[in-house]
């Protein structure tokens, strides 16, 4: 099929497509689909989720970048008037109203293409593959190695259970990391920040450092944004967990919640500039 369909290589360079039939079924399975549901696919390669999906008889939206095989996509489900090809990048095309999300996600864009999810559909349900290393640092407990800038930013939208592990020799070509399906639910219940967006911009601001102590990466953070360092201890002293010699990697959600309102309580003082304003062209968190 990728010759019929002249696949330009450097497009397909990193990109390993699923070629285990019980695997593909396996994952559809976990986001048990009832046909009326409608479906997002990120991504549809050859289309082996894309099948799967289809068979249940619900709606499928498939978002494929790569032109062939879009053409591809188009003529294996031509007959299926319940499968939709939109030729686009899914970072940045219009994304369908969907009940629920399946993807193995191309690994280049898991981030990016995560939070873009999250923040723009209220789906009940999102069953994405990731490469393994991403998906142990979605779920990533306080106080563990692989907790991160992108485990709080995650956590705080989103509940995420790995569901299944799946070994390169499923795919075609073999690639050289392991994949994990994992479920993913908006989270629902509190704590939420007073403002998100000051989360969000406490959060770049001091991530960076997941190691070091938070009185520090606080400190860090002020510098860059030419602020006195004594700020550091006004904002500590209004959490009501911080002590401020923990290191970013040990805090709970709730405890990086409790500096982002803190940091929102000195804003609304005058203590901090106002960063509601500014975008990020990445959407970023
Ligand atoms: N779902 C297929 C499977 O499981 O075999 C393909 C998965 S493959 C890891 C990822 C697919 O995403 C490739 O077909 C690639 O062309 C496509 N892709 C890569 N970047 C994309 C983007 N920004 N938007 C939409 N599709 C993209």
């Amino acid at each position: 099929m990728l010759r019929k369909y002249s696949v330009d290589p450097d497009k397909r360079k990193g990109q390993s497509f699923l070629v285990d039939h019980a695997i593909a079924r396996d994952i559809v399975e976990m986001a048990e689909l009832s046909s009326e549901d409608s479906v997002l696919e990120v991504g549809g390669g050859l289309g082996i989720l894309t099948h799967w999906i289809a068979e249940t008889g619900c709606k499928v939206n498939v978002i494929e970048i790569e032109p062939g095989l879009c053409r591809a996509l188009n003529d294996t489900f031509e007959e299926q008037d319940n499968v939709a090809v939109i030729e686009g990048d899914a970072l940045t095309v219009d994304l369908p109203d969907v009940d629920k999300v399946i993807s193995n996600l191309p690994y280049n864009i898991s981030s990016e293409i995560t939070f873009r999810l999250l923040h723009e559909l209220s789906f009940q349900v999102a069953v994405l593959m990731y490469q393994k290393e991403f998906a142990e640092r979605l779920v990533a407990q306080p106080g563990t190695s692989h907790y991160s800038r992108l485990t709080v930013n995650a956590t705080y939208l989103a509940s995420v259970e790995p569901v299944m592990d799946v070994p390169a020799t499923c795919f075609y070509p073999k690639p050289s990391v392991d994949s994990r399906v994992v479920r993913m639910y908006h989270r629902k219940a509190g704590p939420f920040a007073k403002d998100y967006r000051v989360f969000q911009w406490l959060v770049r601001g001091i991530y960076s450092y997941p190691n070091k102590q938070a009185r520090k990466a606080l400190g860090f953070w002020l510098r860059t944004l030419s602020l006195d360092k004594s700020m550091v201890e006004v904002i500590i002293r209004k959490t009501s967990s911080v002590k401020g010699n923990e290191r970013l990697r040990t805090l709970t959600l709730s405890d990086v919640i409790s500096l982002a309102d803190s940091a929102f309580e000195m804003i609304e003082d005058g203590l901090l500039p106002d960063p509601r304003g500014e975008s990020h062209e990445d959407g970023s968190v």
